[in-house]
């Protein structure tokens, strides 16, 4: 940048996710395989804001190699909610999310795979923004499931996050998955108001399977999407149901090939053995934790010889579909709204089976899957039996294939047209929430 020139992050605190790459810091994907490991070179995301100006103020936790919801993966710390220390942050992106929803950090990346940006900043309160996949690099981003993994921003409101994205998006030749496209700036030129915009509902996402008190705050943001302009349409995704398993067949699938590189000899944590072998094996009991090994299990049970066909193969003709259950959808719609996820942030230990925790990207897969463009809102608060802290809710709303600029421009609108935003309702901190 030229001298003088305005850098439009100057002095913005910046948290990031603990598996972007930072030179000469740490960068431990909250795994132990990687607990020391010091990064060699900076991801592209994070290196376009320094430019910018950002001041990083420090990597955040996530679950362990962004795997989980809930942040309680994390083999090497613990993150709580602001709203209730009691309760999870969300996950994977958990530790971004809290840290701007307590004020510590003004904007944080997070990495979204199936949910990882937009289901923790629904449960902090914060905005956070998944763009199309292949818009922002993901060069120094340690890969988790690259056909799905994106970087976006988390942040109190829906300018800071267009602004970080406007500042990461677009083409990096160290990624050949970026899309050689024009970006469409998404900050300024905000619509004061939703008047026709068709906005979807989706058919499949039935309100009536939430509890009262989440439904209703639901409703009433879908009542103020009508009030502030929009025609709500309904629309159907038939095979969204299915984006859960589809998932969970093609992301470990994924996770157990990139994953392969963690053996002991060239970075990570390396527990010697008799042989080669010996301390692969080792290296690898020793360094992952459970969720991370049961997700290379079944991984590799997907990819084997005789179950291809069978699971990954499958799994990718219904992802075909879902994709094309999108591209149908907005043939009706301009944006889809649904919720972010199907209950505000749980108490930590609440979802010991691990499929009840993959329920938790129930709303956020399919986008996921289908690479839209994906954010979650602020939309409203529930308060617990028995609790007096209100917990927040997000709006997740979704656009077409490279409609940056329409979806911000839409919750840019909600945001302002409602009472919702991070900066306008913060968390009360409690001492204990350390
Ligand atoms: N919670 C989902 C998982 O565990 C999504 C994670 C993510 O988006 N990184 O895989």
């Amino acid at each position: 940048m030229a001298a003088g020139a305005v850098l439009p992050l100057a002095g913005v605190p910046l948290a990031i996710k603990d598996n972007m790459c930072v030179i000469g810091t740490r960068t431990t994907c909250a795994s132990k395989i990687l607990g020391d490991w010091v990064a060699p070179y900076t991801a592209t995301a994070v290196e376009r804001l320094l430019r910018a100006g950002a001041l990083p103020l420090g990597k955040t936790n996530l679950d362990e190699f962004a795997m989980g919801s809930s942040c309680e993966n994390s083999a090497l710390a613990t993150t709580h909610n602001p709203w209730d220390p009691t309760r999870v942050p969300g996950g994977s992106s958990g530790g971004s999310a809290a840290a701007v929803a307590a004020g510590e950090a003004v904007i944080a990346l997070g990495s979204d795979t199936g949910g990882s940006i937009r289901e923790p900043a629904a449960f902090c309160g914060v905005v956070g923004f998944k763009p199309t996949y292949g818009r922002v690099s993901r060069y120094g981003l340690i890969a988790f499931a690259s056909s799905l993994d994106q970087i976006g921003p988390l942040s109190k409101s829906v300018e800071d996050a267009a602004l970080v994205y406007d500042l990461m998006a677009g083409k990096d030749p160290c990624d050949a998955t970026t899309v050689d496209r024009p970006v469409e700036a998404t900050l300024g030129g905000f619509p004061k108001d939703l008047a026709g915009l068709r906005v979807g509902i989706v058919r499949d996402f039935a309100l009536d399977r939430l509890e009262p008190d989440v439904r209703a705050v639901y409703e009433a943001a879908y009542g103020d999407l009508q009030r502030l302009g929009a025609d709500l349409v309904e629309v159907a995704l038939p095979t969204a149901d299915y984006g859960v398993a589809t998932y969970y067949l093609i992301a470990p699938a994924e996770c157990s090939s990139n994953l392969a590189r963690f053996d002991g000899m060239r970075y990570g944590l390396r527990a010697e053995g008799a042989d080669v072998l010996e301390t692969y094996e080792r290296t690898r009991a020793a360094g992952f934790g459970n969720e991370v090994k049961r997700r290379i299990l079944i991984g590799t049970h997907a990819l084997s010889s005789g179950y291809y066909d069978a699971y990954y193969v499958r799994a990718q003709k219904a992802r075909t579909l879902i994709a094309a259950d999108f591209a149908r959808a907005f043939e009706a719609c301009d944006v889809i709204a649904c919720p972010a996820a199907a209950s505000p942030a749980f108490e930590f230990n609440a979802k010991s089976d691990p499929l009840a925790m993959y329920l938790m990207d129930y709303y956020t897969i399919p986008m996921s899957l289908a690479g839209v463009p994906s954010l979650s809102v602020p939309c409203g608060y529930v308060t617990p039996q028995g609790s007096d802290k209100p917990l927040p809710l997000g709006l997740e709303l979704t656009a077409p294939l490279f409609a940056e600029r329409l979806l911000i421009g839409v919750a840019r609108a909600y945001e302002s047209g409602t009472q919702h935003a991070a900066h306008r309702v913060p968390p009360v901190l409690e001492a204990s929430a350390r």
